[in-house]
């Protein structure tokens, strides 16, 4: 495993528990020698994982559609920006340069970003691992609404089960470093569905 993929807020909520779980994350995977991969700007949670990433001197990849480049958000920091013509092609970009992917506490880009990658594993696209990081009991709602929807059988236990619900994220890299996909199948090409 040598990229993570952090979906996380481009705003720093409203305290600041979040900023420090970014900033742990990012400390923690320089000491795993684990590069960041995340969508490429100077705000929020997203910038305080670069920066911390950066200070540690570990290597960052941004991924940001040329608009948003053309906006001025944009970290101009980091080791590689990979500019992209529309956000399809970031998230597919995103998807291709990692190894894993975490959610931390955001709005619904973040949300998007992790609907998008844990569909793409319900539908075989991908066998990496996926969690989401539960700081401070941010995303309690979500993993009641899940368990919802699998008792009301539009979700299969076995696809919410590739979500990893964490508070700590030592126990998800630790899970990520002995990860095997948990569905036996040949991937399907996402580019030809
Ligand atoms: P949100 O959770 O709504 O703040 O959106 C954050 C996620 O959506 C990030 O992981 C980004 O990839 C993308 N995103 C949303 N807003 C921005 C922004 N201003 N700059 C860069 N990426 C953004």
């Amino acid at each position: 495993m040598k990229r993570i993929c952090v979906f996380m807020g481009s705003s720093p909520g409203a305290r600041p528990v979040y900023a420090e779980a970014a900033r742990d994350l990012g400390r923690l995977l320089v000491e795993r020698g684990l590069e960041l991969v995340y969508g490429g700007s100077k705000t929020g949670l997203m910038g305080e994982a670069a920066d911390t990433v950066l200070a540690a001197g570990g290597s960052v990849h941004g991924v940001m559609p040329r608009a948003l480049v053309n906006a001025g958000i944009a970290h101009e920091g980091l080791t590689a920006t990979h500019v992209t013509e529309n956000m399809h092609e970031r998230k597919a970009l995103m998807s291709d340069l990692s190894d894993g992917f975490i959610a931390l506490p955001g709005g619904i880009g973040t949300l998007e970003e992790l609907f998008e990658i844990f569909t793409w594993s319900q539908l075989g696209f991908h066998g990496k691992p996926l969690a989401l990081l539960n700081v401070d009991g941010y995303y309690d709602g979500l993993t009641t609404f899940l368990s919802h929807a699998v008792e009301e059988r539009f979700l299969k236990q076995a696809h919410k089960d590739a979500l990893i619900l964490e508070k700590d994220a030592r126990t998800i890299l630790d899970a990520f470093a002995v990860y095997k996909p948990q569905v036996e199948a040949k991937w399907i090409d996402r580019k030809q569905a």
